[in-house]
């Protein structure tokens, strides 16, 4: 019996954005999401050749990748299989009363694993002093267990704020879970430890490093810097 690849399947199925709820309930492999974000336009992961550009970061670094979530999590139906993905993926063994997201990209993912593991469902807010996170609106009952949902995670900084945020917001202690599921895991250096022994649970998970021009390789190489949200369309050309 031949067997094909997942990837191979997916793209048999002629799945599309139109027709893409033909995926709910199925397990997707992370290069099949990977597809998906690519229906998106929503992901660029420089391959190593240095005749292809790389991207220029509004901070003046240079990277070798980029991900988009919001391209992503704006189709409600995707939002949704990948929210489901995430929920199996996380193999949650005990109960969970709370799922809670960060500011503005994972409050709708957050929700949608919230409604596939039955659990309630909040979002730490941007504090209006400019500073951090703000938890308001709703007292956790004491005791609570939470499980953080972020739709990316770069480095510990956002969900380690959200945490704080949560626990200073609350007047009795709530228990958030050791594991932070994300959509995209995407830090300088992998493998990587959190501290406190937080276990990050992701859909994808690439090592994309930014770096000074003057360390970059792909300049050193000879591929040129490019500005990822004003050429997009040349940094993600299919055939290049
Ligand atoms: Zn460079």
């Amino acid at each position: 019996m031949i067997s094909f690849s997942r990837e191979r399947r997916i793209k048999s199925m002629q799945i599309t954005l139109k027709n893409v709820g033909l995926l709910k309930g199925k397990d997707l492999t992370e290069e099949e999401i990977l597809h998906l974000f690519d229906l998106c336009d929503a992901v660029w992961l420089h391959d190593g050749d240095p005749k292809k550009p790389h991207a220029e970061l509004t901070s003046g670094l240079c990277s070798n990748g980029f991900f988009d979530c919001l391209r992503v999590l704006e189709i409600p139906d995707i939002n949704e299989i990948l929210a489901q993905q995430l929920a199996r993926k996380i193999k949650i063994r005990c109960k969970v009363d709370w799922i809670i997201g960060s500011p503005y990209a994972a409050i709708t993912f957050s929700y949608e694993v919230a409604k596939a593991l039955k659990a309630r469902h909040g979002f730490v807010e941007k504090d209006p002093s400019g500073k951090g996170m703000i938890w308001r609106r709703r007292v956790l009952p004491k005791g609570s267990v939470i499980l953080q949902i972020e739709e990316l995670i770069t480095t510990s900084k956002t969900f380690k704020e959200v945490r704080r945020a949560v626990g200073e917001g609350n007047p009795e202690e709530v228990k958030f879970m050791n594991v932070v599921g994300t959509l995209v895991h995407r830090p300088p250096e992998l493998p990587v430890n959190y501290d406190d022994g937080v276990e990050v649970v992701s859909l994808i998970e690439r090592k994309i490093w930014a770096v000074e021009q003057k360390d970059c390789s792909l300049c050193k190489a000879g591929s040129y810097r490019l500005r990822p949200k004003t050429n997009w369309a040349e940094l993600t050309r299919k055939n290049s």
